[in-house]
């Protein structure tokens, strides 16, 4: 980690570990739109990889503006995260398929949370460094990681832990796994 001595220098410290995250999330995305089984929680995932895009893209500008680059660290709670999603992804051969979808879901909200939290907190520091056009660009994406955590729990109450409560075992005619 670089020295912190400025609100400045925290900023871009934190903007390079959010870049490390989306491109971690990135990568960890397609693994999970493979293992979804509920048509909707899929695309849920889907859509998300597009919006993900967005995100990295929008934190390029975020740096180029501040006249910055990531530093490369790794960020190693969203590393956590996703060693906790790849886990997951090797019960789903044994798992009931809606019972796994629900944990999925979880997972990936998980996720969303650490984001919001960190762009959040990325965003408050543009507010006190008058840092406008950087808040702004966080502040859309901060909007489109808590709409789709919210989708994610709309989901999960209306459908997918429901489903996973129920009793059916067989799955495969409503998964289309
Ligand atoms: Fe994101
Ligand atoms: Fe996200």
């Amino acid at each position: 980690m670089s020295k912190l001595n400025t609100l400045r220098d925290l900023l871009v410290h934190e903007l390079s570990d959010i870049y490390s995250a989306e491109e971690q999330i990135l990568e960890a995305l397609p693994k999970m739109i493979k293992a979804a089984g509920a048509d909707k929680l899929r695309a849920a995932f889907e859509d998300h990889l597009e919006v993900t895009k967005k995100h990295v893209k929008r934190l390029d500008k975020c740096f180029s503006e501040l006249g910055a680059k990531p530093s490369g660290e790794t960020c190693a709670a969203m590393k956590g995260l996703i060693t906790e999603t790849g886990k997951l992804l090797k019960e789903k051969d044994s798992a009931n398929p809606h019972v796994f979808d629900a944990a999925l879901a979880g997972a990936a909200q998980r996720v969303e949370h650490y984001e919001m939290a960190a762009y959040g907190c990325a965003r408050s520091f543009c507010d006190t460094l008058g840092e406008e056009k950087v808040g702004k660009l966080l502040q859309e994406t901060l909007y489109e990681e808590g709409e789709s955590n919210k989708l994610l729990s709309i989901l999960a109450i209306s459908e997918l832990n429901p489903a996973a409560h129920s009793k059916r075992k067989s799955a495969s005619a409503t998964s289309g796994s």
